[in-house]
């Protein structure tokens, strides 16, 4: 080749108008043969997925047309391939410094920001994408998407204010369903379900029957009151210091035996602070205090004892009182050690939380409602008034406010239900099935007469799916009470 270039030289040398044009020609010739061999081969290599090798063609290439931006981006998208981000990341920089108008450079760079987590600078390459060429369906999609991921990232180091611009900032795009559905999911997948819940009430605006929408909407809103649940719990407790206004006469009251955490101790005064700082618990602990009832911690199983004519059942639960004393024997009340700690416990369902709050008061409903009657006369009823009390003064203390009508028809549903799928169904009913309780002391639920009609919450428990669970008496009663 090189014996060729002289020949040609020296002829050209001849004519100095023919030189210029048959050396330029003659460098366009191998030039163009050269170049051809490295296109096709890289084109060879990177459809093979030899990308290093192609990496290098599309290198060799620029040696002859070094400001063609379509050579770096090419070459930037053998070094992705190959796992040279940096070396990626030059060359389309390099390819956007040639034609800074070209959006699907940019589009490349950004996803490569937004694959290799460097988030910020994602967005600012998409954001100058957008700022170019406004109209770009999918670069304003994907800016939509990379707002609300700088959103989700503020979120998680709590900065909450930045966080916000950047979530408004996602929704203010005109974009599809299916962006709204990933910029959703972001914050689905991340446990911000408040995000999540408002960006699916935005599908749900546009298209109201998407049924992914709607499932989606219902998961997000459930961990959201999960959450919002625990923080009002995590809130009641650190508000509330051991032995805050407890009087010296009801702390004497509380007993610990073989408790195992060292830190029972300080969780149940904390426990009983809660119900004590409430007007109705305050009502319930002073009879406590003025009959003297004992209330024991325990790490062992406690076993409760149901007894009707026939039979003797044993049961185990949380918390009890014996059901077997006169009012000549010590009435005590039994709580687990492991429902005290589930109160503190943060990885379960905040439901059980609550649950082993109102256990405690439950238990201290019989024990009051028994020296107010002073008969053991434990029934079905009762056992659904000390729930409900239990649970209403569960929720005082917890939300600030009594349970509504609403959440007393579901709870006394559960209640029931409860209450029919273990022993205490051989509890005797009372006074025509009308619950008895109708309060302990002066304490009693507003709404409390949805639950003190069994027949009727009876009626609802078999209207809901899976329900199984019978009972024969309560079945006769509520054929009577339709008649
Ligand atoms: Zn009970």
């Amino acid at each position: 080749m090189r014996t060729l270039v002289i020949f040609m030289l020296k002829k050209l040398f001849i004519c100095k108008i023919c030189l210029f044009i048959l050396i330029f020609s003659f460098n366009l010739e191998a030039l163009a043969n050269n170049f051809q061999y490295y296109s096709s081969n890289a084109l060879k290599y990177f459809n093979s997925g030899n990308f290093v090798k192609a990496a290098e063609c599309f290198e060799q290439m620029k040696k002859w047309i070094p400001s063609d931006p379509n050579i770096y981006y090419n070459t930037a998208l053998a070094y992705k391939n190959s796992n040279k981000i940096d070396k990626s990341i030059e060359n389309i920089n390099k390819a956007i410094s040639l034609d800074s108008k070209n959006t699907q450079y940019y589009l490349f760079l950004y996803h490569l920001y937004e694959q290799n987590c460097l988030f910020d600078k994602a967005y600012q390459v998409i954001e100058k994408a957008h700022i170019i060429n406004p109209n770009d369906e999918n670069v304003r999609s994907n800016l939509a998407i990379a707002s609300a991921i700088l959103a989700r990232d503020f979120y998680s180091i709590q900065k909450f204010n930045e966080a916000e611009v950047y979530f408004k900032k996602s929704l203010s795009f005109k974009t599809k369903d299916d962006v709204l559905h990933e910029i959703a999911q972001t914050f689905l997948k991340a446990d911000q379900y408040e995000y999540a819940n408002i960006v699916y009430g935005k599908i749900l605006q546009n298209t109201p029957d998407d049924r992914y929408a709607l499932t989606n909407k219902e998961y997000a809103m459930h961990f959201l009151n999960e959450k919002r649940s625990h923080q009002a719990i995590n809130q009641k407790i650190s508000n509330t210091s051991p032995n805050i206004g407890i009087p010296e006469k009801l702390h004497k009251l509380i007993i610990f035996k073989n408790t195992f955490s060292p830190d029972t101790q300080e969780k149940t005064y904390k426990m009983i602070g809660l119900v004590w700082n409430d007007e109705q618990g305050r009502i319930l602990l002073e009879r406590i205090m003025k009959k003297k009832i004992k209330i024991t911690v325990s790490s062992s199983p406690v076993k409760s004892y149901v007894y009707n004519s026939k039979q003797q059942y044993t049961y185990y639960l949380y918390g009890f009182i014996p059901i077997k004393f006169s009012l000549n024997e010590k009435i005590d009340i039994f709580i687990e050690e492991k429902s005290v700690q589930l109160f503190y416990e943060n990885n379960v369902y905040s439901t059980e939380r609550i649950h082993a709050l109102s256990t405690l008061i439950h238990e201290i409903g019989h024990a009051v409602k028994a020296t107010m009657t002073g008969k053991i006369d434990n029934s079905i009823e009762e056992e659904m008034g000390v729930s409900m009390i239990g649970y209403n003064i569960a929720n005082r203390i917890i939300n600030d406010k009594d349970l509504t009508s609403e959440e007393i028809v579901g709870k006394s549903k559960d209640v029931l239900l409860s209450l029919l799928k273990d022993e205490h169904k051989y509890l005797p009913l009372y006074n025509n099935f009308y619950g008895n309780m109708e309060k302990i002391d002066s304490v009693i639920p507003s709404n409390s007469y949805i639950y003190r009609d069994l027949p009727s919450v009876y009626e609802l428990m078999k209207k809901d799916a899976n329900v199984r669970e019978t009972h024969p008496e309560l079945e006769k009663a509520m054929v009577q009470r339709k008649r």
